[in-house]
């Protein structure tokens, strides 16, 4: 099933994560069975001895491993190149426990201000809570600004951890990850990268000096809405006591999910493939409608990062924003005239899903923090799927020229 050892070892990422597989039990079944156990029994009394011990490798309890999670942890360490992971049972659990396991009280955070809603939450309320810090940057905030930052001043210590995404949400702005890798070599905090939004086919932060790469499984690693599910891999140093704090404090990955999500990992180039030309194409053409006031995408030239994104990234991704005049009369108008598009504040799924974050995702913010993150009432985030292209452009296109038009009707 799985290739011998020596040949699956220089066989291209796309092959091994497909032909990485549990070993085969008795009944050589094709596709790896399900592990519903919660624990594994030992040969003797012994074999349990050492397997509490460490000094052989082995499955005791499904808190701690279970085959099917392995399998899904193999992948995307492969895919990461990264040397260990835990799975967590959502991206959440995932971004906390990278955190949890790391730091201690009187640490200091510097992160990107464009976070993901909870992940801004548990910066701001639960670990301060534990007396760990934080100072907040913009994305493109200047090579100098992310200095001062990192150092420590008078009022706090140098950081413990630097923690991103790129690109951000629903922003789309890119944070240079070469530029940090640089800084972590000269500081040496823990550089933390929420890699959810380009996967690991799009980019790899561990390439640039990231010690971390966090994922949202639940998005393009699942990509067809089903189950939650998250990962964190890195170096054996790091993930040690990451492992320790999800071992003791139990946010596991179902072996479900995680054979649903390693089964995903097998389409996911293609998937992504199809993803970001569907997205590029779709951008493109809303660039030319004349009653869309902006469109934003890192793979088209018009994006102030366009080079940046070229260099970091294989391709664009699968969010593109849209910029809609007339308020939310005409988000109501546009929504309403889209026929294929689910409203849903979700993402990454193969079905194309479209979200006004000024009044769901990001409604909560203040008007400032909504400024600084580009949010306008008029914004339109797109998660776009895998629709045949032509179908896609023809109802956004209707669907932007309808409601432009029931707003000049009004005026
Ligand atoms: C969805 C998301 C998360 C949280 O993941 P869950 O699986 O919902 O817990 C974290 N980061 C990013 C960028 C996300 O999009």
């Amino acid at each position: 099933m799985t290739p011998k050892a020596n040949h699956l070892s220089i066989m291209k990422k796309q092959t091994k994560a497909i032909r990485t597989q549990t070993q085969q039990t008795q009944y050589r079944e094709h596709s790896t069975p399900l592990f519903l156990t919660s624990s594994f029994t030992f040969e003797s009394a012994e074999q349990g001895k050492d397997l509490f011990e460490e000094t052989i490798e082995g499955n005791i309890y499904s808190r701690f491993s279970n085959p099917n999670v392995t399998e899904f942890v193999d992948k995307v360490c492969m895919l990461e190149g990264a040397e260990e992971g835990i799975a967590t049972a959502t991206g959440m659990a995932a971004v906390f426990a990278s955190m949890a396991g790391l730091l201690k009280s009187g640490d200091h955070i510097v992160a990107c201000r464009a976070l993901f809603g909870s992940a801004h939450q548990i910066i701001t309320q639960i670990l301060a809570k534990w007396g760990i810090t934080h100072t907040y940057l913009d994305a493109t905030a200047t090579e100098a600004e992310w200095e001062a930052a990192i150092q420590a001043n008078g009022e706090r210590p140098a950081a413990r951890m630097v923690y991103l995404e790129t690109p951000s949400n629903p922003g789309l702005e890119l944070v240079d990850l070469a530029m940090l890798g640089r800084l972590k070599a000269k500081y040496g905090f823990i550089l933390n990268v929420d890699n959810c939004f380009a996967t690991p086919i799009l980019q790899t932060p561990l390439d640039f000096g990231a010690d971390l790469s966090v994922h949202s499984a639940t998005k393009y690693m699942d990509g067809q809405g089903r189950v939650l599910g998250g990962i964190v891999v890195g170096p054996k140093e790091l993930i040690a006591p990451i492992r320790f704090f999800a071992r003791h404090t139990g946010p596991s990955l179902s072996p479900f999910n995680a054979w649903t999500l390693s089964k995903s990992l097998e389409t996911l180039e293609l998937r992504m493939e199809r993803h970001c030309s569907n997205a590029l194409a779709l951008a493109q053409a809303l660039d030319q409608h004349p009653d869309v006031a902006t469109v934003k995408y890192p793979f088209l030239p018009s994006h102030p990062q366009y080079e940046l994104a070229k260099a970091q990234m294989n391709a664009g991704g699968a969010i593109v924003t849209i910029e809609l005049e007339g308020g939310f009369e005409r988000v109501q108008a546009f929504m309403e005239a889209l026929e294929i598009p689910t409203l849903s504040s979700n993402l990454g799924d193969s079905r194309t899903i479209v979200t006004n974050p000024n009044t769901t995702t990001h409604a909560k913010l203040k008007p400032d923090e909504k400024a600084a993150l580009g949010i306008t009432p008029g914004l339109i985030r797109i998660s776009v799927g895998l629709e045949h292209i032509d179908d896609l452009i023809a109802d956004f296109e209707q669907a932007v020229a309808v409601s432009a038009d029931v707003v000049r009707e009004r005026v």
